[in-house]
C-alpha cells in the first residue's frame, strides 16, 4: 500500500493510448531510478477505429506541453486549423445556417451581450454580432498569420487531422522524446492480485506485465474495465439516438480548392453529415439512427453529398466504411488500479468533437493527480468518477440542445427528438428559464462543465430560440454593450484584412515553417 507508485502500463495504441502515453511521461520523470515508467502495449490484430478527425483548442496546450513543434504536428499529420462548426440545416432545413465558433462572444466575462443583441436578432446573427470568427469562416480564412509564433493565434483554434497520421506521430514522438516504452502484443489475459487490483497482463510473446497503474485504452473492447471488471454500462441511445456512422475520404475537387476552417455539420433525414476538410483531402460520414433510418438509404444520402465533390460516377463507387457504437459511457471510469480512457470509457456521438478533449482532460488528471501510492489511489478514483460523469451530463445535456431545438418536421428523428419524455434530465428546465434569462455565469461550476455558457448561447441563437427578459437594462450598460458590437465589427475587418486563408498558410507552413516559441 505504501510502495511509491512506478509502473503505469497503458493498453492501445489509438489516439487515447498515445495521447494519454505522452501527458503522462511529459509532466513526470521517467528516470530509471527515481522516475516512473510509462509502458504501452498495442495488439497487431486489433487496427484502431480511424475517425476522430476534429480536436478543440485544448489540443494545442496539450501538444505544446508534450513538447511537439506545431510545425511538424501540422506537416506530419495532414492537419489544417479548427476555429469551430458551421451548421446548415438544423432548424429549418432550408439552406439556413449558424456558427459555433471557439471564440467566446467579445467581452464575455464582462458583459452578457445575449440580452442586448436580442432586439436585433433579425438583422443580423448572433455569431456574426458577437465574434469575429464567423466572418473569418465565411473567406475560409486562417487562425493566424505566418510570421504568428507556434501555438499563438489571432482567432482561437484547434485542428482537423488524420486520425491515423495522428496516432503515429504521437508513437515516434512519445518512444523516441519522452521515454515511453512501446510493446506491440495482444493482450490475452488480465491477472488478479489478492485485493481485486490487476497484477498483470498476459501477452502473447512479451509474457507477463506487471504494473502498478493499468490504463485501459482499448477502444470499444474495454478489456481491462469492461471485460475484467464488468464495470456496468449506461446507455443513452434513449436521449441521442445516433448509433451508426458511414466514413469517406473524398479528394478536394481541385488540388487548390479552399480548405474549411470549420467543421461543416449538415442535419440529414434521420442524423448529420461531418465535413472535415484537410490539405490533402476532405473526411466526410453521415451519422444516423439505425432505428430511424435503413444502411442502405444512408449509404445513397452520403454518395449524394459527395458527388458535388467528386462527380457522380467516382461518388457512386467510393469506398464507404460502415462504423456502428453504442452511445453511453461506463458507469465509473476508474476502479480499483484500473481507469478506462477514450472509447473504453465510452462515446456518445460525434456531434462537437468531445471525445478527444475528453481524452485530454482524463490524461491530464490522471497526470496532475498521479497517486503516490496504493493508499491514496481509491481517493483519487472518486474525485476522477465524480468529475467525469458530472462532465459526460454536461455533454449529453449540450448534445441535445443542438436537436431540441430544431423545427424540422421532415422525419420521425426530428419529432422524436423534441419528444420531451427523451431529453435528459434538467434541460427541460433549463430550457424554460433560458425563455427570459440567457446562459451565463450562473452556477459556479463552470470548471467541472465541458462547455460554457457561451457555447450554449451559441446553439440556443443559431437556433433561433428567443430569451425575452422582462427587465430593461441601464442606460449605461447598453452604451457598453454598444462599444462592445463596435469593436467586434473592427476586430472582424481588421482581421479580414491581415489573414491569409487556410490554403494560403497551409502553403506557406509547407514552406517556411511557423516561427518556433
Ligand atoms: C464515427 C466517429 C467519428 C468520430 N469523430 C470524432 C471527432 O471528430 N473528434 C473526436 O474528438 N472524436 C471523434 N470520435 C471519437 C474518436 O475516434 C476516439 O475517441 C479516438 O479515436 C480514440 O479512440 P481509442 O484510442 O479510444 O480507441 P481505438 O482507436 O479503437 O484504439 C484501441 C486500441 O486498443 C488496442 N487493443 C484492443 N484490444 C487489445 C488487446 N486485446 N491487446 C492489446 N491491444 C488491444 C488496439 O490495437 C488499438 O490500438 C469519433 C468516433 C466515431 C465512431
Amino acid at each position: 500500500m505504501h510502495k511509491p507508485l512506478k509502473k503505469i502500463v497503458i493498453v492501445g495504441g489509438g489516439s487515447a493510448g498515445w495521447l494519454t502515453a505522452g501527458i503522462i511521461a511529459a509532466e513526470h520523470s521517467t528516470d530509471a531510478v527515481s522516475g516512473i515508467e510509462v509502458t504501452l502495449v498495442e495488439s497487431a490484430d486489433v487496427p484502431t477505429i480511424g475517425v476522430g478527425e476534429g480536436t478543440w483548442p485544448t489540443m494545442r496546450s496539450t501538444l505544446k506541453k508534450m513538447g511537439i513543434s506545431e510545425t511538424d504536428f501540422l506537416l506530419e499529420c495532414d492537419a489544417s486549423f479548427k476555429q469551430g462548426t458551421k451548421f446548415i440545416n438544423w432548424q429549418t432545413n432550408t439552406n439556413e445556417y449558424y456558427y459555433h465558433p471557439f471564440t467566446l462572444p467579445r467581452g464575455f466575462n464582462e458583459t452578457n451581450l445575449a440580452p442586448f443583441w436580442q432586439p436585433f436578432r433579425d438583422k443580423i446573427s448572433f455569431a456574426d454580432a458577437v465574434c469575429m470568427q464567423s466572418h473569418l469562416g465565411e473567406h475560409d480564412y486562417a487562425p493566424k498569420q505566418i510570421s504568428t509564433a507556434e501555438y499563438d493565434f489571432s482567432a482561437n483554434y484547434g485542428y482537423h487531422l488524420d486520425a491515423g497520421k495522428f496516432a503515429f506521430f504521437l508513437q515516434k514522438h512519445g518512444v523516441k522524446n519522452l521515454g515511453i516504452k512501446h510493446i506491440v502484443d495482444h493482450v490475452g489475459q488480465v491477472n488478479a492480485a489478492e485485493n481485486g487490483d490487476i497484477a498483470s497482463i498476459t501477452t502473447q510473446q512479451h509474457g507477463d506485465i506487471s504494473g502498478d497503474l493499468f490504463i485501459d485504452c482499448t477502444g470499444t473492447s474495454s478489456i481491462l474495465l469492461a471485460k475484467h471488471y464488468s464495470v456496468p454500462f449506461v446507455g443513452k441511445k434513449h436521449i441521442l439516438f445516433n448509433d451508426s456512422a458511414l466514413a469517406v475520404h473524398v479528394p478536394h475537387q481541385t488540388p487548390d480548392s479552399p480548405i474549411s476552417s470549420f467543421t461543416c455539420s449538415t442535419a440529414q433525414t434521420a442524423g448529420w453529415v461531418w465535413d472535415i476538410a484537410l490539405p490533402s483531402r476532405r473526411g466526410v460520414g453521415y451519422t444516423y439512427s439505425s432505428a430511424h433510418l435503413s444502411d442502405e438509404k444512408a449509404e445513397q444520402t452520403l454518395r449524394n453529398y459527395i458527388t458535388p465533390i467528386i462527380g457522380k460516377s467516382a461518388a457512386q463507387v467510393s469506398s464507404i466504411r460502415k462504423i456502428g457504437f453504442n452511445p453511453g459511457h461506463r458507469e465509473k471510469f476508474w476502479h480499483k488500479n484500473c481507469v478506462a480512457v477514450g472509447l473504453a470509457a465510452g462515446f456518445i456521438e460525434p456531434l462537437e468533437a468531445t471525445a478527444l478533449a475528453l481524452i485530454e482532460l482524463s490524461a491530464k488528471m490522471i497526470s496532475e493527480q498521479l497517486p503516490a501510492t496504493r493508499q491514496t489511489m481509491d481517493i483519487v478514483a472518486k474525485q476522477f468518477n465524480i468529475k467525469f460523469l458530472h462532465r459526460w451530463d454536461n455533454i449529453i445535456e449540450f448534445l441535445k440542445l443542438h436537436y431540441v431545438l430544431s423545427k424540422r418536421v421532415d422525419s420521425d428523428y426530428w419529432r422524436d427528438n423534441r419528444d420531451e419524455t427523451h431529453f435528459p434530465e434538467g434541460l427541460q428546465e433549463q430550457l424554460i428559464l433560458w425563455k427570459t434569462q440567457s446562459p451565463y455565469h450562473y452556477d459556479g461550476d463552470e470548471a467541472g462543465k465541458m462547455f460554457p455558457p457561451a457555447s450554449f448561447q451559441y446553439i440556443l441563437y443559431g437556433m433561433g430560440f428567443i430569451t425575452n427578459s422582462a427587465r430593461k437594462k441601464r442606460i449605461d450598460l447598453s452604451k457598453n454593450a454598444d462599444r462592445l458590437f463596435n469593436e467586434n465589427v473592427k476586430h472582424s475587418r481588421q482581421l479580414l484584412a491581415a489573414l491569409p486563408t487556410n490554403r494560403e498558410l497551409i502553403n506557406k507552413i509547407k514552406q517556411y515553417g511557423l516561427p518556433k516559441i
